[in-house]
């Protein structure tokens, strides 16, 4: 007899777990659709769209949600939309500002002391036009099977190390099974104290935050962050507080990184909504970056002197607790260098 699917599954499925990885797979990848579903044209936006960036366009709908229908210069829409502006070369930009590329064990980065950076997963659920990490040659530098085999072996050969840090890619795009084995290894570690995880991926899937992953943190002793990447205070909703409510009642620290980008967050206005609407969620500002200068994102570019003349004057209208530390990433340097 055929075998027949039934209708209604007859275990229930995790509803949490499948929904988050349904958007993950429902993302739009055609900048037409993005824009149609926005209702606007090609002709409204500012530069040509490039429908077939290698670098693909990638957003899921919850993000999408919050952007405003009708609005060219919506600042959600245009951190992710595909643009021809992106394939002109600008003096001073190239493909790996940060000389990541060449770390000796694949996934680990050990540049500061005290953390190690673990590059957990290639991918992300969201595509940023503006991210350093576009170029990045991913395949072969993520740790997984023997490669973080190593890099769990070099941390616990490491007593100096007290911090890992969990990044990407976007590592919560892993399962949460993958992450409970990744962090039970960790646990057993005897000179760790923190657990740090970077992430965008709630922004534009809060269904991510599942009961799995907040089991993680409830079990693990060390004592767990993670830092979130918000731009814009719109991609705070009230679906996204309540996910991350979620995780404060296990006892992680929120924290976000923004990076300023012309046209998006490069006002007085939008950095103290920003920040305002970051401690509603619960969340502290952490860093804010300078763009990093990588083929593709020179149309977001602000001058530092104009990052410097912002930073104070929020901080004039903000208290000290709500300014994030403007900073810039320098190769070779023992730490982030925080402008001032
Ligand atoms: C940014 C970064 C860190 C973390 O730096 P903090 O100042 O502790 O936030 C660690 N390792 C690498 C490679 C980094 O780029
Ligand atoms: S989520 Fe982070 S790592 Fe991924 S594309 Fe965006 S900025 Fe880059």
């Amino acid at each position: 007899m055929k075998n027949v699917t039934p209708i209604i599954p007859v275990s229930e499925p995790d509803c949490q777990v499948k929904s988050w990885k349904n958007f993950l797979k429902e993302a739009v990848s055609d900048p037409l659709e993005l824009l149609q579903d926005l209702n606007l044209k090609p002709e409204d936006i500012e530069y040509a769209i490039d429908p077939s960036n290698p670098f693909k366009v990638r957003v899921p709908r919850p993000f999408i949600e919050k952007m405003r229908i009708g609005d060219p210069d919506d600042p959600l829409l245009r951190q992710v939309l595909s643009l021809d502006i992106e394939n002109a070369d600008f003096e001073g930009y190239s493909s790996d500002p940060l000389k990541e590329t060449n770390s000796d064990t694949p996934g680990l980065l050990h540049k500061y002391e005290g953390r190690v950076l673990l590059i957990l997963a290639s991918a992300c659920a969201v595509n940023c036009r503006y991210c350093f990490r576009r170029h990045f040659p991913y395949q072969d530098k993520v740790a997984n099977g023997d490669s973080l085999k190593e890099s769990l072996a070099y941390i616990k050969n490491n007593p100096t190390i007290k911090e890992v840090i969990l990044s990407g890619g976007d590592p919560l795009i892993v399962s949460d099974g993958f992450l409970q084995s990744l962090v039970d290894e960790l646990d057993t570690i005897k000179h760790l104290k923190r657990l740090r995880i970077h992430s965008r991926l709630p922004i534009v899937i809060p269904q991510r935050i599942s009961r799995e992953l907040c089991n993680i943190f409830n079990k693990t002793r060390l004592k767990s962050s993670l830092v979130l990447h918000i731009n814009h205070g719109n991609e705070i909703d009230s679906a996204l507080i309540k996910s991350l409510n979620k995780l404060t009642e296990v006892g992680v620290q929120l924290l976000n990184q923004s990076v300023l980008l012309k046209g998006v967050n490069d006002s007085v206005q939008a950095l103290v909504q920003l920040s305002e609407r970051l401690f509603e969620a619960g969340i502290l500002p952490y860093y804010v970056h300078m763009l990093d200068k990588v083929d593709g994102a020179a149309h977001f570019d602000i001058s530092q002197a104009k990052a410097v003349a912002l930073m104070n004057q929020i901080r004039e209208q903000l208290p000290g607790y709500l300014v994030p530390r403007l900073a810039v990433e320098e190769p070779g340097k023992g730490s982030k260098t925080v402008i001032t």
